[in-house]
C-alpha cells in the first residue's frame, strides 16, 4: 500500500503574485489524513477555506483560480504541481492575499519548501483515481485523452508556428524524482507581443524577466533552463491541474491543452470514473 503523506512541519514563504502583483505571505501546514489540500484566506473575516478540488475551479483564464463563496485564490497550479508531484496528499495552505506567490515562475520554490518541511507517512492508504475506459475532450484544435494506466504519465505536444519556439514534445512518468529533476524548474512562456495585452487585462503585473520565459520573433529574451522548457512547463501545469483530482493513475496525452481544457478533462474523468482504490464502485 502507498500511504498518504503530509508535511513534517510548517514552512513559510513570502513573495509577489504574478497576476495581481501584490505581496503574499504563505504558510504550508501539515494536515490529518483524508484532509486533501485546503487553501485558507487568513486575511478575510472568518478565515474562509477553499478545498483544492475540481468543483471549486472558478476561472481558467491564464491560470487556475479556485473559489468558495466569495473567497478566491488565483494561480494555484504550480504549488499544486509541487505538492502532488512530491507526493503530498494532505496540507493546509494559509495565505494573506488572493493569489499564490509566483516564486521564480516555476514549481522550484515550492518543491524546496516541501523538502524543507520534510514528508511524513500517515499510515492510511492513498486512494488513486483510476480509469476503466479512455476519456477525452477536444475544443478549438486542442485535445486531451486520458487512458487507463498504473501510473500518472503525461505526454504533451506543444504546437506553434512561432519561428523560435517551434513544436515541442515531452513525455514523463510522474514520480517525485522525475518531477523534481525534470519538471519543477520549468517556467511559464509569455510571447513578447502578448505582454501589453496581458497588462491591459490586469494580468501579469508581478512578472519580470526572471520569472517567465519571454520570446519574441527573433529569439528568447532570457536564457533557458531546459532547451524544451516550454513543453516541460505545460506538463508541470497538467500535473498541477490534475492534482485537483487527488492522485490520478492515467496516461494523459495532450495536444495544445491549457487550463480550460485541463478542467474539461477532469470534469469528464469525474463523470466517467467507475472505481477508486479502497472504495466500492460508485
Ligand atoms: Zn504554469
Amino acid at each position: 500500500m502507498t500511504e498518504q503523506q503530509t508535511l513534517g512541519a510548517p514552512v513559510e514563504y513570502a513573495g509577489k503574485a504574478l497576476h495581481s502583483g501584490v505581496p503574499v505571505f504563505m504558510r504550508l501546514l501539515p494536515a490529518p489524513a483524508d484532509t486533501g489540500i485546503i487553501f485558507r484566506r487568513i486575511d478575510l473575516p472568518g478565515k474562509p477555506e477553499i478545498p483544492a478540488t475540481v468543483e471549486h475551479i472558478v476561472s481558467t483564464n491564464r491560470n487556475t483560480t479556485l473559489g468558495n463563496g466569495g473567497a478566491q485564490v488565483m494561480t494555484v497550479e504550480h504549488l499544486m504541481a509541487a505538492l502532488r508531484g512530491m507526493g503530498i496528499d494532505n496540507a493546509v495552505v494559509e495565505l494573506d492575499a488572493g493569489e499564490i506567490p509566483l516564486g521564480d515562475g516555476s514549481a522550484q520554490i515550492f518543491v524546496e519548501l516541501v523538502c524543507k518541511a520534510g514528508i511524513i507517512k500517515q499510515g492510511v492508504p492513498r486512494r488513486y483515481l483510476r480509469l476503466k475506459n479512455p476519456v477525452w475532450v477536444s475544443r478549438n484544435g486542442s485535445h486531451m485523452i486520458a487512458v487507463p494506466a498504473d501510473e500518472l504519465k503525461i505526454t504533451y505536444t506543444f504546437v506553434t508556428d512561432h519561428p523560435v519556439v517551434g513544436t515541442q514534445f515531452g513525455e514523463y512518468s510522474i514520480t517525485a524524482d522525475v518531477f523534481g529533476r525534470e519538471l519543477a524548474g520549468a517556467r511559464t512562456l509569455v510571447f513578447g507581443k502578448d505582454i501589453e495585452f496581458l497588462r491591459s487585462q490586469g494580468l501579469g503585473r508581478g512578472g519580470d524577466l526572471d520569472c517567465v520565459v519571454i520570446v519574441d520573433d527573433d529569439g528568447y529574451r532570457n536564457s533557458l533552463r531546459y532547451r524544451d522548457e516550454i513543453v516541460r512547463h505545460k506538463i508541470l501545469d497538467v500535473v498541477g491541474d490534475m492534482g485537483l483530482l487527488g492522485f490520478l493513475h492515467a496516461h494523459i496525452i495532450a495536444v495544445r491543452s491549457g487550463h480550460e481544457l485541463n478542467k474539461g478533462l477532469m470534469q469528464e474523468i469525474l463523470r466517467q470514473r467507475v472505481s477508486e482504490d479502497g472504495s466500492a464502485d460508485r
